[in-house]
């Protein structure tokens, strides 16, 4: 009897839950309250009301036994605890950079870099696209945040294995135009994440490097996805088939001059992030800086439970059958959705899949806020929180007027090794029967806001009555 393997289709999760933390199922009538109660804006739910909570995928992971491990056996000295070594070890076995210094989180590690490098009126920084803590910290020093993603980037219909790609024309015309001397630092984000979690390719990381090192800047990368990057890479760009994710990071990490991270994300961890890289005389001027906001340059904003959370994590990030679940299981979803008619941003991206709005709800004009309403009514259906990436995040200009924002996005971002299939079978369900009664989801307007970060805290009312 010759028995055949089984060639399985399906890709189950890589892990056994040991620990369950129950879920609030609430009914249509009860979420109707809650939302109104909530002035209409899912950021002011309280999270135990929701049932599935895709608001973000950042610190929202579940961490695996053997970080929890580590946790307990954690070093709390101030100054160099062993904890800080494990975590030191990790990200240079991982990034190859010679200089670590740990930060409470990512926008942390950003500050640092951007005070030292930033210059006000005179720096400009180039990226794929900013992340908006990126372009913020960018800004508030004065200096002004370029995005040059390639063009396929923003055209959410068009398939493309790496919409992530910089432009690398416009980089070298950028850097003609705008002169070396005010590029103090070109940044690349790895995955895409403002721009649909879309990878960067290997090929591009070296192009943009090659370019920064002919004209003498350094090159950072943003690289709070990095894990999901490198699976991208692996299975979409010729020549790494056969390799393995952590060979690919090496690699990738190897064409910068170091990078800024969110723990939070590809670090596995509820909390943390790092500033890395090699010139011993920038390391030593952001350790400085670090000592002001974060903490003795051994711990940086973290426990020793963090850092140990976070040196367990990034391997775990790397990890083959991690990585083939997390990406299968996004494109899982991405595939129910376009089966069943809904445009979403294709190819879908690694850590989220983004609805387009302003293609599912033509009858809401932009600043009535389609993405908005889409976000509500999936809620009000099965008790979903998700993220509007539309005209209530981006409308407002600085001179208070508004204007319609470039994409009307709703981005159901998943959060790592929290769900199963059956709650990804059941979002699927509840986005679909939302889509078929799209006819009946209405406008809203703002009726109190604040004038920076609105969708955070703004009250709305739809302009239907109760929806
Ligand atoms: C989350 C994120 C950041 C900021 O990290 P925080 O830990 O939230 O401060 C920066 N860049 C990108 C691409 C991110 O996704």
């Amino acid at each position: 009897m010759t028995l055949s393997p089984l060639d399985s289709k399906t890709i189950i999760e890589p892990f056994r839950i040991r620990s369950v933390e129950p879920i609030q199922f609430t009914d249509m009538e009860e979420r109707k309250r809650l939302l109104k109660e909530a002035r209409w804006n899912p950021f002011l739910l309280k999270a135990e009301d929701v049932l599935i909570d895709l608001l973000t995928d950042s610190g929202t992971g579940a961490m695996s036994s053997r970080q929890w491990s580590a946790m307990i056996e954690s070093d709390e000295s101030y100054a160099g605890s062993s904890s800080y070594y494990k975590f030191d070890s990790a990200v240079r076995d991982i990034t190859g950079f010679r200089h670590v210094i740990p930060t409470h989180q990512g926008r942390a590690a950003e500050n640092i870099l951007f005070s030292l490098m930033v210059s006000a009126g005179q720096s400009v920084i180039p990226n794929n696209t900013h992340f908006d803590t990126t372009r913020a910290h960018v800004e508030h020093k004065g200096g002004e945040a370029r995005d040059l993603l390639i063009a396929e980037g923003y055209r959410p219909q068009t398939d493309h294995p790496f919409k992530g790609n910089m432009d690398t024309d416009k980089l070298e015309s950028t850097i003609r135009d705008v002169g070396a001397d005010r590029i103090p630092v070109i940044m690349l984000t790895v995955t895409n994440n403002s721009g649909g979690g879309q990878p960067v390719s290997m090929a591009n990381i070296r192009e943009v490097s090659r370019i920064a090192r002919k004209y003498g800047i350094p090159f950072f990368l943003d690289a709070c996805r990095f894990a999901e990057n490198c699976w991208f890479i692996k299975t979409r760009e010729p020549g790494f088939e056969h390799s393995s994710p952590i060979e690919i990071a090496r690699e990738l990490f190897s064409y910068a001059d170091g990078c800024t991270m969110s723990a939070k994300k590809d670090g596995m961890s509820n909390i943390g992030g790092f500033l890395a890289l090699n010139d011993d005389d920038m390391a030593r001027q952001c350790r400085s800086l670090s000592i002001l906001t974060e903490g003795f340059p051994t711990y940086g904003g973290m426990a020793g439970y963090d850092m140990e959370a976070v040196a367990a994590g990034l391997h775990e990030a790397l990890d083959e059958g991690y990585l083939r679940y997390r990406i299968r299981s996004t494109a899982y979803l991405g595939e129910k959705l376009t089966d069943a008619g809904i445009a979403i941003i294709r190819p879908t991206g690694g850590h989220a899949v983004y609805i387009d709005a302003r293609e599912m709800l033509p009858h809401i004009p932009s600043l009535q806020y389609p993405a908005w309403s889409l976000t509500n009514a999936l809620y009000l259906t099965g008790g979903i929180r998700a993220v509007e990436i539309g005209s209530v995040m981006f409308g407002l200009q600085p001179d208070g007027t508004e204007r319609e924002a470039p994409m009307e996005l709703v981005r159901l971002a998943i959060p790592r090794r929290v769900y199963t299939q059956s709650h990804i079978d059941y979002l699927a369900e509840v986005v679909i029967h939302t889509y078929r009664q799209r006819e009946h989801l209405c406008g809203y307007r703002i009726t109190d806001a604040p004038s920076v970060l609105r969708h955070f805290s703004a009250e709305l009312e739809p302009l239907e009555g109760d929806q």
